[in-house]
């Protein structure tokens, strides 16, 4: 499955734009690359490291920044993890976790795809995958 439309704010449904640092919409006191943001909402996502106008992602309010970030405290671990104590790659082990995620989501599963409700569905499959790690697998953070 290709990458979701992106342009446009899932909570207002405007059109987002893009913001560098010093513009009055920039979101941050610091530089942190640009960003695309929805001003109304105050709601603002990333960038891909290579293509610095592709968003990662739908805009994101703070409330759903903090669930997203909550998502990647209990992923990151599981890949590095595999890293480590089965020797697999980066890529490999990112993949392998991802898919997981995935395949629990019912969908390809991204924490800077979702907002809202199916965010919340998102930080739950994570929950059962990092259960699933510690009880299966011998997983420990
Ligand atoms: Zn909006």
């Amino acid at each position: 499955m290709g990458q979701p439309d992106f342009s446009t704010c899932p909570y207002c449904f405007r059109f987002v734009d893009p913001t560098f640092f010093g513009d009055n919409a920039y979101p941050y006191p610091q530089d942190f690359g640009p960003r695309i943001v929805c001003v109304p909402c105050k709601a603002h996502v990333g960038c891909h490291y290579r293509n610095l106008l592709r968003p990662l992602g739908a805009v994101a309010k703070a409330e759903d920044r903090e669930k997203r970030k909550q998502v990647h405290s209990l992923i990151d671990p599981l890949w590095e993890w595999l890293m480590r104590y089965k020797k697999k790659r980066k890529g490999k082990a990112r993949d392998q976790v991802y898919q997981e995620l995935s395949a629990l989501f019912g969908r390809e599963a991204h924490a800077s795809w979702e907002t809202g409700e199916e965010l919340d569905r998102l930080l739950g499959c994570a929950l059962e995958l990092s259960n699933h790690y510690r009880q299966r697998r011998g997983f420990q953070a």
